[in-house]
């Protein structure tokens, strides 16, 4: 099996400002990532640099076969990269005149070509599938932080992404609807999902992770079985973080 995820020798910079150092990370089918760090320390850059969503100077980025390079120059690989990876980010960004319904069947009948029929059966599914079939026709406005989220996620699914990439999916949720958010991805992760999420929910990271990373100033300082990294950390900056945070 090859990878999802190759990233080699990336070094990203924002002007002056060294964000990104000499990242080497690959990602296996069904592997769930988990990236943890302090705020700064290059997390969101990362995981933005997998989708396009950020340039980065010199290295490769490999995403589901397609290969990413230096200052964005691979256009096409942009664009295929986009409509096969699901992002979720901390603001669920749904499309507020939009039914929830209609946000998540919107994409696979623009971009894919899908017949309205189809896509509205398979958005229905999908939002049975995060538990929030009975708010189809409601606005996104009309629904609590933890189910918008859900939404967000249900419309990724229907694009059938080969990579989900989740950037702190509950920091703007209320803490009673952080569980509901995170079984969705539990489940996920159960049905084989390959994933990378940036998150400070460290008891999630520790039950689903296969492997935790972590970012000191851009670089990836330590990684390994959430059980090697959480109880066992060798590197002094990782005890630093985890003394404070855990
Ligand atoms: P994290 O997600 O770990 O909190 P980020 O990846 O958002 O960190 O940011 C890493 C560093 O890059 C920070 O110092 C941040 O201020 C800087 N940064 C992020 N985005 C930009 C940008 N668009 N322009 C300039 N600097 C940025
Ligand atoms: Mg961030």
């Amino acid at each position: 099996m090859s990878a999802i995820v190759k990233i080699e020798n990336m070094n990203k910079h924002f002007g002056s400002l060294h964000v990104l150092k000499d990242i080497e990370l690959s990602v296996e089918p069904g592997e769930v990532v988990v990236i943890i760090g302090a705020s700064g320390s290059g997390k969101s850059t990362l995981i933005r640099c997998v989708n396009g969503l950020e340039e980065f100077q010199d290295g490769a980025v490999e995403v589901v076969k397609h290969q990413l390079e230096p200052y964005g120059r691979n256009q096409k690989a942009l664009h295929e990269i986009r409509s096969e990876v699901g992002m979720v980010f901390q603001q669920f960004n749904l499309f507020p005149h939009l039914t929830v319904l209609e946000n998540v069947a919107l994409a696979p009948v623009k971009v894919r070509g899908q017949s309205k029929e189809a896509a509205r059966q398979n958005a229905r599914e999908l939002l049975e599938r995060v538990g929030i079939a009975n708010q189809a026709d409601k606005y996104p406005t009309q629904l609590s932080g933890g189910q918008q989220q859900r939404v967000a996620i249900a419309r990724s699914l229907a694009m059938e992404p080969r990579l989900m990439l989740f950037d702190e999916p509950t920091s703007a949720l209320d803490p009673e609807m952080i569980g509901e958010v995170l079984d969705v991805m539990r489940e996920l992760a159960a049905d084989g999902m390959t994933m990378m999420i940036v998150t400070h929910e460290m008891g999630f990271a520790r039950e689903v992770a296969h492997r935790v990373i972590y970012i000191h100033e851009g670089q990836i300082v330590e990684q390994g079985k959430p059980a090697d990294v959480f109880d066992n950390p060798q590197n002094e900056r990782t005890q630093t973080f985890l003394a404070r945070v855990l």
